[in-house]
C-alpha cells in the first residue's frame, strides 16, 4: 500500500466508496462524480501506478481487472446497448490519480471516443 494513495486508501477502509464488486485482487467502486449514468471504477488492490506497470509487473491481475470490469458492465445492465472502458495513463490522457484504474462507462449514447 502507498499511503499517500487515494485509492490504496479506499482498498485499506480509510475513505469511504460505494463498492459494487470485490475479489482477493480488485475492487470496483462508483465514481465520486460520474461521468455517465454508469460510472464504476476497476481496481487492482496492490498499488501500481499505471496500466504499463501493471501488466508488466502482474499480467495475471491485469487480467482479473478485465475480468471485474466485464462483471460489473453485467450486473449493471449494459451487455445489451454495450459499454466504454477506458484506462487513462499520464499526462497526455489525463490521468489524475496515480493508482491504476479502469473506467466502466455506459447507461447511455457516450459520444465520440476522444474530443478533440
Ligand atoms: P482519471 O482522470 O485518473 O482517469 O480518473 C480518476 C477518477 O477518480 C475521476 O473520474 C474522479 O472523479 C475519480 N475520483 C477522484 N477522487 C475520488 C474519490 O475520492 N472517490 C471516488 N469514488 N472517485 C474519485
Ligand atoms: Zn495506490
Amino acid at each position: 500500500m502507498d499511503t499517500d494513495c487515494l485509492f490504496c486508501r479506499i482498498v485499506a477502509g480509510e475513505i469511504p466508496a460505494t463498492v459494487v464488486h470485490e475479489t482477493d485482487t480488485t475492487l470496483a467502486f462508483r465514481d465520486i462524480q460520474p461521468k455517465a449514468p454508469v460510472h464504476v471504477l476497476v481496481i487492482p488492490k496492490d498499488h501500481h501506478p499505471d496500466i504499463a506497470a501493471l501488466a508488466l509487473a502482474d499480467p495475471g491481475v491485469a487480467a482479473d481487472v478485465l475480468a471485474a470490469a466485464a462483471t460489473v458492465a453485467e450486473a449493471e445492465g449494459l451487455r445489451t446497448d454495450g459499454f466504454r472502458l477506458i484506462v487513462n495513463n499520464g499526462s497526455h490522457a489525463g490521468q489524475e490519480v496515480a493508482h491504476v484504474h479502469a473506467h466502466v462507462l455506459g447507461g447511455a449514447p457516450l459520444g465520440p471516443m476522444v474530443c478533440r
